[in-house]
């Protein structure tokens, strides 16, 4: 029997490709982003952490289980609970994390699965695969939300742990390959937001507009801090502010000089 470990599962989902979605969190990235909103999904097996609960206003001490390993079977009897909602919405399932390359065996399963059942398949990822992999599962994906987070390779290698040479020509060859891909740029204020990362960025995306959908700009949020503390990772960022409406509306406007739709949020 083929399992997945995953961590979250969120129904009705509409910021994660077209449509009503299901999404599915699967464990496990190669990176550590600083900014990371769900560090629960790096390690690519459950975690278990100490946290306090409240019983009759008592505090106790007490685990919690980031992650779980699931039936594939069973995981599809989820994805297809909604699947009068995707053929209303034109949605589908999207296929997230961490990383879902980094299962790569059964996230193969579960597209092929969701195409058997007729669903539209997208998948959110970092890019940092062996081609190998990107060329068994592009024929299941109809939709890539493709992370485009430094262009400069130090500043990568700093922010995320990884250089960006992989990431950017995998993103190459999905669009040569005729992959509907949709860029998704985390602004993090000082991370990536210098006229020189911004000046490159636009370079790079104006180069492939032929062959893009969209672009989306996603604004740094410090919600994930807690999750940090929980976990007992050092959070790196504890000084940068989120991205105000002004500096999003600017980027936004230069970005849109590419030529592209460039959307503020998924
Ligand atoms: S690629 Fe995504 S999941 Fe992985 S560390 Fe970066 S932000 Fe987190």
């Amino acid at each position: 029997m083929s399992h997945v470990i995953i961590f979250d599962i969120k129904r009705f989902a509409v910021h994660d490709g077209p449509g009503i979605r299901t999404t599915v969190f699967m464990k496990g990235c190669p990176l550590r982003c600083w900014w990371c909103h769900n560090p629960e999904s790096q390690s690519p097996e459950p975690v278990a952490v100490d946290i306090e609960r409240k019983v009759n206003g008592r505090k106790i001490d007490a685990k919690k289980t980031y992650g779980e390993k699931v039936d594939i079977g069973e995981l599809m009897k989820i994805i297809l609970r909604d699947q009068h909602f995707y053929q209303e919405s034109g949605g589908g399932v999207t296929f997230s994390g961490g990383e879902p390359l980094m299962q790569p065996g059964a996230l193969e399963e579960l597209l092929a699965l969701s195409k058997k059942h007729g669903l539209h398949t997208t998948i959110d990822t970092c890019g940092f695969a062996k081609r190998e992999i990107l060329e068994r599962i592009l024929p299941l994906t109809e939709l890539f939300l493709y992370d485009i987070k430094n262009m400069d390779p130090e500043l990568h290698r700093k922010y995320t742990g990884k250089d960006n040479a992989l990431i950017l020509s995998n993103a190459d060859f999905l669009l040569e390959n005729k992959a509907q891909v949709i860029f998704r740029i985390p602004v993090v204020p000082g991370v990536n937001t210098s006229d020189d990362e911004i000046e490159k960025m636009a370079a790079f995306i104006f180069q492939r507009r032929e062959n893009l959908n969209e672009v989306h700009l996603l604004p740094y949020h410090r919600i994930a801090e807690n999750k940090y503390l929980k976990l007992g990772i050092k959070y790196k960022l504890p000084d940068t502010g989120e991205p105000g409406a002004r500096m999003m509306q600017n980027l936004k406007q230069r970005f849109e000089s590419t030529g592209l739709e460039i959307l503020i949020g998924g």
